[in-house]
């Protein structure tokens, strides 16, 4: 798809888009917003529209992202991402807030100068749920279990990349949200995912969902409250979004899953964090399809295998020369 976008970038005589004169960054709502060109100069990108459509690009080497003036829903190589806020449009000029610039942007195109190089060996998983709290549940698939299930074979795989794993639970019991982040922080984690699974009243919803933690003056991404609380966790704002969309690239390779986006949420398993986090929701128990796929122990292996392989492009991507 990446080609095709380029080709579509040339078919369709695209030009640069100059900044002709706007003002480089507007206040709106209180909350600053730079303009789209500005920002294509600073990460060292091209910046392009489409004539056709109202799809932008900013590109540089292989990778593309694209937005649309207004809306949150960003793609970067096709995969999706929603933003924090909606790019803002002002008299013919498109504008990035902020924190959509510090939190997405950046991290992905000028990684090297945006994320926090850490060590990156012992790594936490967290199952979702346990004991008598027993998750979204399905016909036969139960969330507790589940969770488990993935998060052993998951570590059996990063344990033989040389990984040092630790998980919150071995087995089927209850630990409250702010133990297993006081376990990953106490052991000293250099990352910490917890594993999940998605339920809906829509029956039809599917696919993969991944959060890290909702930027400081940002609203989550199923809420409208804007909140200026800045958690522990958002110290590390620019790993914990890079984290969350390597895993969510990862997953969507290995599954071809439903796309629903890297999202952000303050979950309290990712708040009070002292090491970048993500949390995943891998599938919906709710649509019966999906549990029929979940249920399927070559579908668990291609997850497990996705949230390793994610994890080590993580790894290789705070360290890149990007
Ligand atoms: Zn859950």
């Amino acid at each position: 798809m990446r080609k095709l976008e380029a080709l579509l970038i040339l078919l369709a005589g695209a030009c640069c888009l100059a900044l002709a004169g706007a003002p480089v960054n507007v206040i709106l709502n209180g909350r600053v917003y730079r303009h789209a060109g500005v920002t294509a100069r600073e990460l060292g990108t091209g910046f392009f529209r489409s004539s056709s459509g109202e799809t932008l690009y900013l590109a540089k080497d292989k990778d593309t992202f694209s937005f649309e003036p207004e809306k949150a829903d960003f793609r970067f190589n096709n995969v999706r991402i929603i933003g924090s806020f909606p790019v803002r449009r002002r008299s013919g000029s498109s504008y990035f807030s902020l924190v959509d610039l510090n939190t997405v942007l950046r991290p992905l195109f000028t990684t090297s100068q945006s994320v926090r190089r850490h060590p990156l060996r012992k790594i936490v998983l967290d199952p979702g749920h346990g004991g008598f709290d027993r998750g979204a549940a399905g016909r036969r698939v139960i969330e507790k279990n589940f969770s488990l299930r993935l998060a052993l074979r998951t570590a059996e795989i990063l344990r033989r990349c040389g990984y040092t794993v630790l998980l919150t639970r071995n087995s089927d019991r209850l630990i409250p949200l702010n133990s297993r982040v006081a376990f990953a922080n106490t052991a000293r984690a250099d990352i910490f995912v917890s594993l999940h699974c998605n339920a809906s009243t829509d029956r039809r919803a599917d696919g993969i969902e991944s959060y890290c933690l909702t930027p400081a003056g940002a609203a989550s991404t199923n809420q409208k409250r804007i909140s200026a609380v800045k958690c522990p966790g958002n110290k590390l704002d620019p790993n914990n979004f890079l984290l969350a969309f390597e895993l969510h690239r990862a997953l969507l390779n290995r599954t071809r899953a439903n796309d629903r986006g890297v999202r952000r949420s303050r979950f309290a398993v990712l708040r009070d964090l002292n090491m970048p986090g993500a949390l995943l929701e891998v599938g919906f128990l709710s649509n019966p399809g999906e549990e029929t796929r979940l249920s399927n122990a070559a579908y668990v292996e291609q997850l497990a295998r996705g949230i390793a392989v994610g994890i080590i492009n993580y790894h290789r991507r705070i360290y890149g020369k990007r």
